[in-house]
């Protein structure tokens, strides 16, 4: 008998178990199966089929799912992210895995078969429970404890398969989501048959039949079932009448379910493209034509023809015969980028994304699959679509943080993974975007990345807007504490007057965490550790995430003797609001995440203020992204210095970017925009060199201090939190594997941060403790430490505070 190796959906002690394959059953690498494992049936992916057996005793697989199997190339590319992430296998696999696909076996309780007809020594409840299962032969556990108290109803059923009355067991159950069919229902009738037939049926009064043979006739003799329904509310049984009249014939067929991805968009012209961008697309295209793989960065502020180049290569790509993937970074910008696409390559785009249907997302996955499709577009998980060819796969915005999975196993980066895929497919990564991760432009400083610029935004004559940085401390001392400076004040004012846009916008991460002096500026930071110390409410105090300092929060600043101390923390409902009192005919919107990603994405608020239904927006860094509103002349960032200090080594980065991207959505259209930054840190590099446009300035400040601190690119770092309800157990656990890693590394070029206490420190009542490991190869010795549940372990995490 051959023997399955199957990664199993369990935590696992280890990467794979050996299953028996039953008699006659065909079982291939890449099939998904499911397995009993312990008590529990789980799902699993045979990895391997051998001869022998790995284990002494094995059970045999309980059953195999049809038609799902990966490839071999999905297998080694799960099997790649599972050694970097440091995860187990089966969740790699998984991302692989088709929409809508059960995961949970389904629990089922039949009578017991020694059990007889008597209800003896039954509880009321119990005997309730005995008399439904009886009925109906076998009742899942869901539709058991439905309508009932769900926890007494648990109890019951425990009792009663302890004392032999119910047998509980799993069983496999296949989908969630599969394909939609319909009939299409036909006159078959000729003319004359029909006029006898209709006088009929009036005659008959059979107005519900009549009524649809006359839609019928008013359709040109067809319709599907699904439009009758939803117009004339027609019912099976009228259908089935109309049948056996011999009046219409039904025929059924696959409905394709609609997304923005399968609707008629008008193309749009394809433009000429300029010098720049044709420099830029030569490389991946002989790139392309070489079916070898090589990566590319796009550099070039918004507006200055990125798209146009992705949506060229992908051309490309398809004229040789291969297909294209292009990530964004949420599913709020997809829809822009999928009808870009879509008018450029009608029906060959699919959309892929967690906002639609599980229907939807099913039939999306086929048309790939099949190859119906060949351009997939969506956040980074559309990144595992089935794609049997793909040539090229681009990263728009490829420095953003959601490209980062941080919540769930795998903890991927889709920018490695992409890579990777790319590497076993000879296909061209293409990188986009005007403030590039530090890590991604160090890779193109030294070659491993080629550099592609865009210097220029398309046809504009003014180039990028004009940075006014105003030192939010001259506002104190001349009295003025309000939100806005008088720059901005006046800015806003102008702008209105001339019937143009206003966007406003601030950074919600870090919110009421930095603690600053609004006198002088002074950021409090760590004497050890040159990062800005966290405000942990909790306790009231100062704490360092590098190396664990706890401060009292000083009454007076150290570098100016004032007491203005505060925390920094302003949200947009504030801004809002200052908006409405010193402009009150403004018609002022927020636009943060408190606001549904599908209005956000879809045409609401975009087309409110695109159509000039709004005057000022207020938002969070999400407006900064993607959008075009041609109307905005005007960007305030309410203040720059939020993202600076928070306790990360990554957020210089990240307030770089916020300002650049704040600043790229000013003057889209024929007006020239502007920009006022606020800050209380003017002669910061980062805001000298945002407000400059100078990226290049940022990264050479940026890049030394990452070489000096070591820090990423310079090494690769691990984050390993331990969460426990008990903040003592927690931290003595964390203490504990600290106490592990330490001889583990001492001739190594490992360092080892911590414990502390995390940012968010207690989250859903447990307490979060951490270390950080940092090094060229931090995983290798993570990889046998074998750590207990409750640890997550996060691979070159988004964010380290
Ligand atoms: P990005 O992706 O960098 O923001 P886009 O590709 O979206 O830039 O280009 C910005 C705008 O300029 C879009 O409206 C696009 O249609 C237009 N555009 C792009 N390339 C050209 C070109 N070569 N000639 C004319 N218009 C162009
Ligand atoms: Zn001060
Ligand atoms: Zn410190």
């Amino acid at each position: 008998m051959p023997y399955a190796e199957v990664a199993i959906d369990a935590p696992a002690g280890r990467p794979t178990y050996s299953y028996g394959v039953p008699d006659r059953a065909d079982v291939s690498p890449g099939q998904l199966v499911w397995v009993p494992f312990g008590p529990r049936t789980v799902r699993g992916v045979v990895v391997a089929v051998t001869p022998e057996s790995s284990h002494e005793t094995t059970r045999p697989i309980t059953s195999i799912s049809p038609d799902i199997v990966l490839s071999p190339r999905q297998l080694a590319i799960a099997s790649f992210i599972s050694s970097r992430y440091l995860c187990s296998l089966f969740p790699a696999l998984a991302l692989f895995l088709p929409p809508g696909v059960e995961r949970q076996s389904e629990v089922v309780y039949e009578l017991a078969e020694s059990y007889g007809d008597s209800m003896a020594g039954l509880s009321g409840l119990e005997s309730d429970l005995v008399r439904r299962v009886r009925e109906q032969g076998r009742l899942t556990a869901a539709r058991l404890r439905s309508g009932d108290d769900g926890a007494g109803v648990q109890t019951a059923l425990a009792s009663l398969v302890e004392r032999g009355v119910l047998v509980r067991r799993e069983l496999p159950h296949e989908r969630r989501a599969g394909p939609r069919n319909e009939f299409i229902v036909y006159l078959t009738a000729d003319a004359q048959h029909l006029t006898a037939e209709r006088a009929a049926l009036s005659k008959a009064r059979a107005s519900r039949q009549l009524q649809l043979v006359e839609h019928l006739i008013a359709r040109g003799g067809s319709a599907s079932s699904g439009e009758l329904r939803a117009t004339i509310h027609a019912t099976p049984a009228t259908l089935r009448a109309l049948q056996s009249r011999g009046l219409v014939q039904l025929e059924e067929r696959r409905v394709w379910r609609q997304t923005l991805s399968t609707c008629p968009t008008n193309p749009s012209p394809v433009p000429v493209l300029t010098s720049a961008q044709t420099a830029a697309l030569e490389p991946i295209v002989a790139a392309l034509d070489s079916g070898t793989f090589s990566e590319h960065l796009v550099f070039g502020v918004t507006g200055s023809g990125k798209t146009e180049v992705y949506l060229r290569a992908a051309g490309h790509a398809l004229a040789t015969g291969r297909q294209a993937i292009c990530l964004v970074p949420e599913i709020a910008l997809a829809a822009q980028t999928v009808e870009r696409f879509v008018s450029r390559f009608p029906g060959r785009v699919a959309l892929l994304h967690s906002g639609l249907t599980a229907g939807q997302q099913f039939d999306e996955w086929e048309r790939v699959n099949r190859g119906n499709a060949d351009i997939v577009v969506g956040p980074r998980s559309a990144l595992f679509a089935p794609l049997h060819r793909p040539g090229l796969i681009v990263l728009d915005e490829e420095h953003e943080w959601t490209y980062k999975q941080d919540d769930v196993a795998p903890r991927y980066h889709a920018r490695d993974v992409a890579r990777e895929i790319a590497r076993a497919t000879g296909a061209v990564l293409l990188l986009g975007s005007a403030t590039p991760d530090v890590g991604t432009y160090h890779r193109a400083v030294s070659g491993e990345t080629q550099l592609l610029p865009l210097p220029d935004r398309i046809g504009s004559t003014v180039g990028l807007p004009p940075v006014e940085v105003v030192d939010m401390r001259d506002e104190l001392r001349s009295g003025n504490s309000s939100l806005f400076s008088r720059a901005l004040q006046s800015a806003i004012a102008e702008t209105l007057s001339r019937q143009e846009q206003v966007l406003l916008f601030l950074n919600r991460r870090g919110t009421a965490t930095l603690v600053q002096c609004r006198h002088c500026g002074h950021v409090f930071s760590c004497p050890r550790c040159s990062v800005a110390l966290a405000h942990h409410a909790v306790r009231d105090r100062l704490v360092c995430h590098r190396c664990g300092y706890v401060a009292k929060i000083p009454e007076l600043c150290p570098r100016c003797r004032s007491r203005n101390i505060r925390f920094l923390g302003i949200g947009t409902q504030r801004v809002a609001e200052q908006v409405k009192e010193s402009f009150p005919s403004a018609r002022v919107i927020r636009w943060d995440s408190d606001v549904p990603a599908i209005e956000r994405g879809g045409s609401g608020l975009r087309d409110a203020v695109r159509g000039g239904h709004v005057d000022v927006v207020v938002g969070t860094q999400m407006v900064a992204k993607g959008h075009d509103f041609p109307g905005v002349t005007l960007v305030g960032v309410i203040s720059a210095d939020v993202g600076l200090g928070v306790p990360d080594y990554r957020s210089s980065e990240r307030a770089f970017q916020l300002i650049s991207q704040a600043s790229g959505r000013a003057g889209r259209g024929v007006q020239p925009g502007r920009v006022v930054v606020q800050t209380y840190e003017p002669d910061n590099y980062v805001i000298q060199s945002a407000a400059s446009h100078d990226y290049r300035a940022f990264y050479e400040a940026e890049i030394r201090y990452r070489r000096e601190a070591y820090y990423p690119p310079f090494c690769s770092m691990v984050s390993l939190m331990y969460s426990h309800p008990d903040e003592d157990r927690c931290r003595r656990e964390v203490e504990r594997v600290h106490g592990t890693i330490v001889p583990e590394i001492e001739s190594t070029d490992l360092r080892l941060t911590g414990p502390s206490p995390a940012f968010v420190r207690r989250l859903r009542g447990r307490y979060r403790w951490h270390l950080t490991l940092r090094g060229s190869r931090p995983g290798d010795v993570l990889a046998d430490l074998g750590l207990p549940r409750g640890w997550v372990v996060d691979v070159d995490p988004a964010s380290v505070a």
